[in-house]
């Protein structure tokens, strides 16, 4: 697995019109569709895997080197790690810790574990040992420091790519339990 840190893209590169407009392009889609085939659906930082709404992310943060070496699949938790000033002000949902018994890789494996197992927030925060909760700041030498944490607090933009993977979480999720039922009673 490769090393997660938390960092930021500058404001001026969260919406950009002309990355828009590639990213919606017939060639992109192809692109994109080939990585996760590569890469087997799988979260470079943290292993998670899905079908859907997984990330292809551009490892130099430059949108235009679409090398194939340069593309990676991300998960939408991982993917607000690495883009902490979305996760933290935009989002809303990601908490930042001085103290963690785990890296920030194990973090996310662990925080995707214990979710779907339904643990709680509090439950997942006392096993990662996160503790002294601090504030964002733009400045990476500063988020170097620190531990990020996705909690489970409703999003500030119900549109967006992380609460469309939610609700298709929940959905595999009920699919598996029902499919459990139907086993039980025959
Ligand atoms: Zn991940």
């Amino acid at each position: 697995m490769k090393e997660l840190r938390l960092s930021f893209a500058p404001p001026m590169k969260w919406r950009d019109g002309r990355q828009k407009k590639w990213l919606e392009s017939p060639a992109w889609k192809q692109l994109r569709q080939k990585i996760l085939d590569r890469d087997g659906f799988s979260c470079a930082y943290c292993g998670y895997r899905a079908e859907k709404y997984q990330i292809v992310d551009h490892i130099d943060g430059n949108p235009q080197n679409n090398e194939a070496s340069n593309l990676q699949v991300v998960c939408q938790m991982c993917n607000l790690i690495k883009h902490a000033g979305q996760g933290c002000v935009i989002v809303g949902i990601v908490d930042l810790y001085r103290k963690s018994k785990f890296a920030q890789n194990e973090i996310m494996r662990i925080t995707h574990e214990m979710r779907s197992a339904g643990a709680s927030d509090a439950r997942t925060i006392r096993y990662l040992g996160l503790e002294e909760k601090v504030g964002f700041r733009q400045d990476r030498g500063y988020l170097k420091e620190l531990y990020g944490f996705v909690t489970s607090r409703p999003n500030r933009d119900e549109n967006d790519m992380y609460s469309k993977w939610l609700a298709y979480c929940k959905l595999a999720r009920k699919e598996t339990k029902d499919d459990n039922q139907t086993r039980l009673t025959v």
